[in-house]
């Protein structure tokens, strides 16, 4: 049983003890078995390491003692998923565009309903924060109403995320089409509403479906606004299965490949995330990579659609920006080491380091979503984001141990990744508040 916790204000400073992981880089981890989080009076680290060697710096400082089982490791980054599909998680269909027709579309027309917009937000950016995620780069519906209201929903419960309303101006159902002039409008003023909202936790992005619902009006449309706001994000899908490249190719015929549509539109650039990448040719990731784009890779929903493989290790030696997404409702479940898993299974004949892994689902997102220099680990100064699972027992309580030593932290990481489960999330800070507590089960 869970529930949703209203934030505590933090005033003052707080140190956390008990086994404490986080990412340095892309091939590096720290592991404290004994360790120490300390997060100043306005939720911000400042320092992170053994016990022993910082006990004797605090001073007057309340200290939070987690339990042997515990563990504390940085929130999650989700860098793809979408708030109106939570209804339809897990509900299969042959293809992509098959998916959409079938599921999708009829549930996001059901947000010109005011309170079921209510409803499903409010659960859904709950359901964030019970699954340890404190950034998510998130696509709403094409309602201005209920994008007003998931923004409304993401304030008052303190969540950390980019999001932005969805914009189709052609080939979707006529209840969720709007014309490109009257969208560019809508999404520029909801912009100007809530970018940079709630101290910073709240960004704004432009997130055109993808190509087949976007007229060439609205996507030249969306290069200005681009250019205009060079602070705000841009999202969508590119390259996620072949039947929808051949589509793109039929009615963009003057593109030579599906980068090059949204190139066209000066949509490419640094703080554009690109959902899936899949069948990107090699001159697209070297496009992609020149011009500073995100990927958001996706395995759970790739799986699920049979969309293909992407060659995980293939970007990361290109040193693309690169995190993990849910893709709810394509992918069944928002929890990120579900994720990171699914990741690691989908390399059949490569094994990918346990360590990049990690690095993905946290300081890997965090770049990719440029807020690496302010969250994604524990280095001093940075944010204080984290979560604390509950470790069940086994036989090896390598948690346990007083004694720090590499193997320890990557037999632990490996149980995380291949057992990891959604209730295992104790509580989730954002900022140094707490944001979530999972509540008590009550035997009767
Ligand atoms: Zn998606």
């Amino acid at each position: 049983m869970t529930s949703h916790t209203p934030i505590t204000s933090q005033r003052v400073p707080r140190a956390y003890r008990g086994a404490i992981l986080h990412a340095l880089s892309q091939n590096e981890l720290a592991y404290f078995a004994d360790g120490l989080l300390v997060v100043d009076s306005e939720g911000l680290v400042v320092a992170c390491g053994p016990w022993a060697e910082l006990k004797d710096t605090l001073h007057g400082v309340a200290i939070t003692q987690c339990e042997p089982h515990q563990l504390i490791v940085p929130g999650f980054v989700d860098t793809h998923v979408h708030l109106p599909q939570m209804a339809v998680a897990g509900c299969q269909a042959p293809s992509l565009l098959e998916w959409l027709d079938t599921h999708i579309f009829a549930e996001e027309a059901r947000f010109a309903d005011a309170d079921y917009a209510r409803t499903v937000s409010e659960w859904f950016l709950t359901e964030l924060l019970a699954n340890g995620t404190t950034l998510a780069n998130v696509f709403l519906t094409s309602h201005p109403g209920a994008s007003q209201i998931a923004f409304e929903t993401a304030a008052r419960l303190g969540n950390r995320v980019i999001m932005g309303q969805t914009l189709m101006d052609r080939q979707a159902p006529d209840s969720l089409l709007r014309p490109a002039d009257q969208l560019l409008r809508e999404t520029e003023s909801l912009c100007r509403q809530w970018h940079g909202a709630n101290g910073g936790r709240i960004q704004y992005a432009w997130v055109p479906r993808f190509a087949l619902t976007s007229s060439e009006e609205l996507m030249s449309g969306l290069g200005e606004l681009r250019r205009q706001h060079p602070t705000v994000y841009l999202h969508t899908h590119l390259s996620e299965q072949l039947g929808e490249i051949a589509v793109v190719k039929a009615q963009f015929p003057w593109a030579t490949d599906y980068t090059q549509v949204y190139e066209r539109f000066g949509l490419l650039g640094s703080r554009t995330i690109l959902a899936h990448g899949i069948h990107l040719c090699d001159d697209e990731l070297v496009r992609l990579k020149g011009l500073d784009a995100s990927l958001a890779h996706c395995p759970s929903s790739n799986f699920f659609l049979k969309s293909g493989r992407f060659r995980l290790m293939d970007v990361l030696r290109r040193q693309l920006r690169l995190g993990l997404g849910s893709d709810v409702g394509a992918g069944p479940e928002l929890f990120l080491l579900t994720v990171m898993k699914d990741a690691q299974y989908m390399q059949s004949d490569t094994l990918v380091p346990l360590a990049t892994l990690f690095y993905l689902a946290t300081l890997g997102g965090a770049e990719a979503l440029h807020q690496g220099h302010r969250l994604g680990n524990f280095e001093s100064g940075k944010e204080a984001d984290f979560v604390v699972l509950d470790l069940p027992a086994t036989p090896v309580s390598l948690y346990k141990s007083p004694v720090q030593s590499p193997g320890d932290s990557e037999a632990l990481l490996s149980r995380l990744v291949y057992q990891g489960h959604q209730h295992w999330i104790s509580e989730t800070y954002i900022r140094g508040q707490r944001v979530y507590q999972r509540a008590a089960i009550v035997q009767d």
